[in-house]
């Protein structure tokens, strides 16, 4: 799983604020791995790591997320089983709790792939999700982030550092998963960008971009950023280096992150596991919120 990378400098942290990370990340993997060690399925363990972290407003999804330019809170959600190769997204959410079981519900109990805004939003209410007001989504660090965006009029990425106003910089969320019957699935969860315009919407929602699985080859999360991310189709370019190409996990990932994407000057990074379990969390920024376990693996937990 991730929590978003990015511009995170070991000099900029201290202890009290790495061990809240790590801790948010070992709880959420911990969710994960209790999932598949009572052979459930991949799919729920994506949704549940991802839906935990949503919950956590260290995190910059559910309730964490950023501020549009508007002031709200618009997220951007995804989730994609590898054993049907059947997804669900939503985009510009506003007052989901949990997006993540909103774009799975797309999946399952809708013909479509991609729900966006007020549509959406119906849809969720529909299904009876938990829906929040504004004030559960404020934070009041966020909310400084925005008000120094727009004073200088930038379009703020999560990850990106900005002097005086990103001492915390949280991420987007991501999890992929194999499961015992050898299923891959991957989940991935914003707010986007602080002070985005125009209903701006990342990666992180688009099939192929931001979140793909496919059970012959990879399950993939990306974070970073956004824009490049899409122009580059990262996570099913990286799929489609294995299926057409047979490279290994490792090799497909290190391509995309670490060259394709550096030569188009896209910031950011990934997890990605391939159906015999091999893992591969790579990003070409100075560092990237990451856990992950196996069956015969201790837990690994990384940020730079
Ligand atoms: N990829 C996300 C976006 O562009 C941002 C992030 O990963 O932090 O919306």
């Amino acid at each position: 799983m991730h929590g978003g990378a990015g511009t995170i400098l070991k000099a900029q942290m201290n202890s009290e604020k790495e061990s809240l990370y790590t801790n948010a990340l070992k709880e959420a993997v911990l969710v994960g791995e209790a999932i598949l060690l009572n052979d459930g399925y991949a799919v729920d363990a994506v949704e549940a790591v991802v839906k935990q972290l949503e919950d956590n407003p260290l995190f910059n999804a559910g309730k964490g997320s950023v501020f549009t330019h508007e002031g709200k809170n618009e997220m951007d959600a995804s989730i994609m089983d590898g054993r049907t190769l059947k997804a669900g997204a939503v985009s510009s959410v506003m007052h989901i709790r949990n997006p993540v079981t909103l774009a799975r519900a797309v999946m399952e109990h809708t013909e479509h792939v991609f729900l966006s805004g007020s549509g959406a939003v119906d849809f969720a209410r529909s299904m009876g999700l938990k829906l929040e007001p504004d004030e559960y989504f404020f934070v009041q660090y966020r909310y400084d982030q925005l008000k120094k965006a727009r004073e200088s009029d930038t379009i703020v990425l999560d990850h990106t550092a900005i002097k005086d106003i990103d001492e915390k910089k949280f991420g987007t969320v991501g999890a992929v998963a194999l499961d015992v019957y050898g299923n891959l699935a991957a989940a991935t969860s914003t707010g986007g960008m602080t002070n985005k315009k125009h209903g701006r919407i990342g990666d992180s929602p688009i099939i192929g971009a931001g979140t793909y699985a496919n059970n012959n080859t990879c399950a993939i999360s990306c974070t970073g950023h956004g824009e490049f991310f899409i122009r580059s189709v990262v996570a099913y370019d990286i799929s489609c280096l294995m299926e057409y190409k047979g490279l290994s996990l490792k090799a497909a990932c290190d391509y995309v992150v670490k060259d394709k994407l550096v030569k188009l000057g896209g910031e950011g990074g990934l997890i990605a596991i391939d159906k015999e379990g091999n893992i591969q969390m790579p990003y070409n920024t100075e560092g990237m919120y990451r856990a992950s376990k196996t069956n015969n693996e201790d837990l690994v937990i990384g940020i730079y």
